[in-house]
């Protein structure tokens, strides 16, 4: 059967030693292991100190892992906020977790700009009473992202403020600065080339100073996966339900790797990738960027519109074995959304450049 190169935004291509790995887990019968056992707590300090090299994650933060990035949003808005929060909301996935706000009961405060923009920090007023800001690094549904320097600007004027990094769709990319930012989350089926199913939190010692202030209030933190429980654990690289273990070995394996080859080489590959897809979008006639202001282009996901609709030009380009993403929800049938990721070559980005090329012809 011939291989398809996915450049779906989640689940995406799968990350090319992934197969290797995962065979020598099932070698190691890692799936049966008891995650009391002295053998998980080493894989799970093996998979900590690669993401602490690859992100340069400090001393003072905690690594713990949850289901999913969706369950990530929840356990920050109860961990963190006693009362208020603060969202910048520019399409769907940000909006989400601005939504979770309002389910459990703060008030949630945004700012919100049309479906394809960006953010003008002038225009950027955050609250007194706000004590987590949100931010989303990448927004997947519409292809806009945040740049780091801007989020890093906006910590430095609201230094009293907890700041939570949604990196989702971007991580292992964005070079955040983390003695600016106090958390960031994202889930491995995106950037780190693996199956769903395992959510990555980087969380700093004031998130858990916050969170054990709100229970002595007497508020509800959660229960099992409360940030004092997780991180009570995490001291012994252990976690408090039976965790996805085979996903964390993985998770290591592949942070080792992308130590090997150099996260400043992923970026640099990232951003050449990206040049040479916004680069094709310029000339096209029919497949034209969506986000017009380059600076809030997203490097990670490239989304365009497609003159005449998209759904022809997915199944043509399927039938070429190269997979790409429909447009996010009303969005569907008018734009192809393009994942740029590490799993996926400089030489798969040009054959999938070609193949668009060809069909337009
Ligand atoms: C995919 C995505 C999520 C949700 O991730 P799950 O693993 O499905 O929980 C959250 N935020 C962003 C920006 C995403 O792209």
């Amino acid at each position: 059967m011939q291989q398809k190169t996915f450049f779906t935004p989640g689940p995406a291509h799968l990350y090319p030693s992934f197969e290797t790995h995962l065979q020598q887990a099932l070698r190691e019968q890692i799936g049966s292991i008891s995650h009391r056992s002295k053998q998980f707590k080493a894989i799970y300090q093996f998979t900590y100190e690669q993401l602490k090299t690859l992100l340069s994650i400090p001393d003072n933060f905690a690594v713990l892992f949850t289901g999913s990035a969706t369950e990530i949003w929840e356990r920050i808005l109860q961990s963190c906020v006693e009362k208020e929060s603060f969202h910048l909301v520019n399409g769907s996935f940000s909006k989400r977790f601005y939504e979770f706000a309002g389910e459990l009961g703060k008030k949630a405060n945004k700012l919100e700009m049309p479906f394809g923009k960006g953010f003008d920090l002038a225009q950027v007023t955050i609250p007194a009473g706000a004590e987590l800001v949100c931010l989303t690094h990448n927004e997947t549904s519409s292809g806009v992202t945040m740049p780091v320097a801007d989020m890093h600007t906006l910590k430095q004027k609201y230094t009293d403020k907890l700041f939570a990094v949604d990196m989702v769709s971007s991580a292992p990319y964005p070079d955040l600065n983390f003695q600016l930012i106090d958390c960031a989350f994202f889930s491995v089926q995106k950037g780190f080339g693996m199956p769903a199913g395992l959510g990555v939190w980087i969380v700093n010692d004031k998130c858990l100073q916050k969170s054990e202030l709100l229970k002595q209030k007497g508020l509800t933190v959660g229960t099992y996966h409360s940030l004092p429980s997780l991180w009570s654990k995490f001291k012994t690289f252990e976690t408090p339900a039976t965790p996805n273990v085979v996903g964390i070995y993985l998770l290591g394996k592949i942070a080792e790797d992308m130590n090997k080859k150099g996260i400043a080489a992923i970026r640099q590959e990232a951003e050449q990738k990206a040049t040479m897809l916004y680069t094709y979008l310029k000339q096209s006639e029919n497949v034209k960027a969506f986000v017009q202001n380059p600076d809030h282009q997203s490097p990670t996901v490239v989304v365009a519109d497609v003159a005449g609709g998209s759904t022809d030009l997915i199944q043509k380009l399927t039938q070429t074995g190269n997979v790409v993403g429909s447009g996010y929800g009303s969005y569907k049938e008018k734009q192809i959304r393009i994942a740029n990721f590490p799993a996926v070559t400089i030489e798969q980005t040009q054959r999938l450049i070609d193949e668009l090329k060809r069909l337009e012809k």
